[in-house]
């Protein structure tokens, strides 16, 4: 029998029905109905200033402020026509969360009325006082402001509360001095770099007619529900997302009844709930469906421009958690807010290309579509080889190293699957000739044309960390709770690096003269005999394989964000950011600094609400029942029984347990080293950590062991199965 506050959650949440919406609409009446799009500023917009502003997103560049005033009063006669009051400038600090700086269209008259006032400068520029966001000392704060400017690619939208809209703006967020301080700036630069060196090698491929390069990205979302009424008695999930007592239920995910089951109806309600507002802000969203623990759900998206989906998943997150504190839920984003229960990640398919070549990693059908192919493929294959270590440290952070390495994610050594078909023709090109995978014959490349690559094989590897999944690449080790943006920005940026390579060796072969299918040949062949070591295509969970990785291969094993952030230091990663202009050496030290920051402060602060917990929650429960346990046994005795003292015992001793490991734990928080930063990294991973383990071991023991009728904390059994 649980403790009456468990029991009343309970009852609570039996009583709780689904939480119906707003009466259905139709797709067409729904999809993007809160979006300034393409189509309602072409009806809104004289055709010179649709015709300039469509260039704009073409090309990039900067919006005349002619322009930019017909955009902004169409833009504002729209917002205020559905009632928007505000407009907000949205931006994207270097935490994983979305900022907003709230504006009224207001301008009092000097007549004593008022009127809506919007106009290009502030549609273009906005000022947040941003001293309090996150910068890694760019801005010295005396001069801490910073400005944000409408990224023109991304729609503005209106986003509803219960008492209205209000007009948002995606921007981005820079220094007055020009560093990027967030992190759509980058993702924007990296796309840039990426474009130059595509263009450059596509044109040395012989193609004549060459649109703008831009990435492509599908991120599907993993998320636990959990009803609020146990949220509420857990201080954890309220204050760190994650669980850090809780013992094992007697029926984990063993049973695997729940991945793909028929989804329960309550939730099933919430994720029509989200999909409704996802399509009226012009958001994709395209597969829904259980996960394999108990609790665990998934959202995917159709893919879009990389920039735009980047915004778009910041959005679904909101929406995800503000969606599901209406249906009575709290939706966890946190990638490992169970211990021994699967986590949460974000695999983030990945993709280049145009309009008038088409997927650049999609094979194609012609001999000359599969050369392409195998050179941008080839291209990704040698940036990760080079780069890997950096892959790793743009998805480290406190919560998702709880995930990587944990057997049922990918490991934290990055290395690439191809599926046996594609690994096959790349060792060929490697060992000097292309047979044909039937024929027998050789292939040439440039003439022949490659073997079908299935689309969606069987095996696909789900140990990979960054598998090819027939047309794209699929970053699987990014967390469930961070910003798309990062990895996005890495694998552009790496691709944009080997492109330029590829090319200046292209370049240089056919200036001597060789012709371009021998020329590509050689280099592709090079590639795969210095980079083949990154490629991977068995158990990535294996001891096996951590051996073999680190000592044969010689790729990186980086277990914690103490091992992986420092990467971001490395002379070689300064210089790649450098060279191809996404990062200056400035920016990138303060986004270690401040990734270093936030991997500290959440360590700190669970290591806190560790001890606060034990000390108040459960200490006093414990305490009491022992002082029942003792004088239930001292009554037994007076009847003259000889009681078993086995459980008292237990206990006792476990309570000792948590007494001294809180005690420890208390001392090492006082202890923390005040040298540099990397040092302090290593101190919670490796000290605080592992005290903090020691703390739950106690509680954990005292769960199983204490009457549930006085366990103050939900149960794990609870907060997985009931809702
Ligand atoms: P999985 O089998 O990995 O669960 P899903 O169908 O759930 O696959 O998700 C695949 C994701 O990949 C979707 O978001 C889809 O839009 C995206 N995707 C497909 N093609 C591309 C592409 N060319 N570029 C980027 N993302 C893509
Ligand atoms: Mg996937």
């Amino acid at each position: 029998m649980p403790s009456p506050a468990r029991l009343d959650a309970i009852s609570h949440i039996l009583e709780r029905g689904p939480v119906p919406t707003a009466p259905v609409q139709s797709l067409q009446e729904l999809w993007a109905s809160d979006v300034f799009s393409l189509d309602k500023m072409k009806s809104a917009l004289p055709k010179e200033v649709f015709k300039s502003i469509q260039r704009t997103i073409k090309d990039g560049g900067k919006l005349d402020t002619s322009v930019a005033n017909i955009v902004a009063q169409a833009m504002k006669d729209w917002a205020t026509s559905r009632g928007a009051l505000y407009y907000a400038h949205v931006f994207y600090p270097l935490t994983n969360l979305t900022a907003e700086k709230h504006d009224g269209f207001i301008a009092p008259q000097g007549d004593g009325t008022a009127i809506a006032e919007f106009t290009g400068k502030l549609l273009v520029q906005g000022e947040p006082d941003g001293s309090s966001f996150p910068n890694g000392g760019i801005r010295s704060t005396f001069e801490a402001r910073g400005y944000t400017a409408w990224d023109v690619t991304s729609p503005a939208y209106l986003l509803e509360t219960p008492n209205g809209f209000t007009l948002c703006i995606p921007t981005v967020f820079v220094s007055w001095t020009g560093e990027a301080l967030d992190k759509k700036t980058p993702l924007l630069r990296s796309n840039a770099a990426m474009n130059k060196q595509a263009q450059r090698l596509l044109k040395l491929l012989g193609n004549k007619e060459i649109a703008p390069v831009n990435s492509s990205c599908g991120a599907e979302q993993e998320y636990f529900l959990v009803d609020n009424a146990f949220t509420a008695l857990r201080p954890d999930l309220l204050l760190a997302g994650r669980t850090l007592f809780g013992a094992a239920p007697a029926k984990g995910q063993q049973f695997d009844d729940h991945y793909f089951g028929a989804i329960p109806e309550r939730v099933q309600v919430f994720m029509q709930d989200v999909e409704r507002q996802l399509y009226k802000l012009g958001i994709p969203a395209k597969t829904r469906h259980n996960e394999v623990a108990p609790g665990q759900f998934e959202i995917a998206p159709f893919f879009e421009a990389a920039n735009v989906a980047t915004d778009h998943q910041q959005l679904t997150m909101t929406v995800l958690k503000s969606t599901a504190k209406r249906h009575g839920f709290s939706c966890l984003l946190h990638e490992k807010p169970f211990a021994g229960v699967n986590g949460s990640g974000k695999h983030v398919n990945w993709s280049v290309g145009n309009p008038t070549q088409g997927n650049l990693l999609d094979p194609g059908n012609t001999p000359h579509d599969n050369m392409q192919f195998l050179v941008f493929c080839a291209a990704v294959i040698r940036g990760v080889h080079l780069y890997g270590p950096l892959m790793r440290a743009v998805v480290a952070t406190a919560s998702n190293d709880h995930r990587l390495g944990a057997n049922e994610a990918p490991p934290a050594i990055i290395s690439v699957y191809l599926g046996s078909q594609l690994e096959d023709v790349f060792n060929q090109i490697k060992a000097g000739d292309l047979k044909g995978s039937t024929a027998g014959g050789l292939m040439q490349l440039g003439v022949d044309t490659l073997p079908d690559f299935p689309k969606d094989p069987g095996d696909r590897n789900r140990t990979s960390p960054f598998a090819f999944t027939g047309n794209r690449f699929e970053f699987r080790a990014v967390g469930s709770g961070q910003s798309v943006a990062g990895p996005l920005v890495a694998m552009n940026t790496i691709l944009a690096d080997s492109l330029e390579w590829i090319a200046n060796q292209l370049e240089a072969q056919l200036a001597s003269g060789t012709n371009l299918e021998a020329a590509t040949f050689t280099v592709l062949k090079q590639v795969m005999q210095e980079h083949s070591a990154v490629i991977f295509g068995g158990d990535g969970y294996s001891s096996e394989w951590h051996r073999m990785a680190v000592e044969e291969r010689g790729l990186e094993n980086m277990p914690t964000t103490a091992d992986a952030l420092p990467v971001l230091q490395r002379p070689e990663i300064r210089a790649l950011f450098e060279r191809q202009g996404v990062l200056s050496p400035l920016e990138l030290e303060s986004r270690f600094e401040v990734y270093a920051e936030q991997y500290i402060l959440a360590i700190e602060v669970e290591a806190k609400l560790v001890l606060r917990m034990a000390r108040t929650q459960i200490y006093p429960v414990v305490m009491a029942y022992m002082e029942t346990l003792t004088r239930s046994l001292r009554d037994q005795e007076q009847l003259g029984l000889h009681p078993d003292r086995t459980i008292a015992g237990q206990v006792a001793s476990l309570n000792q347990q948590l007494v001294s490991q809180c005690t420890a734990l208390e001392q090492a928080l006082a202890q923390v080293p005040h040298g540099g930063v990397s040092e302090h990294l290593a101190y919670c991973a490796n000290t605080l950590l592992g005290l903090m383990l020691k703390v739950r071991e106690a509680v954990d023991g005292l769960e199983t062991t204490v009457d549930d009728a006085i366990w103050p904390l939900p149960t794990y059994q609870e907060l997985l199965f009931v809702r």
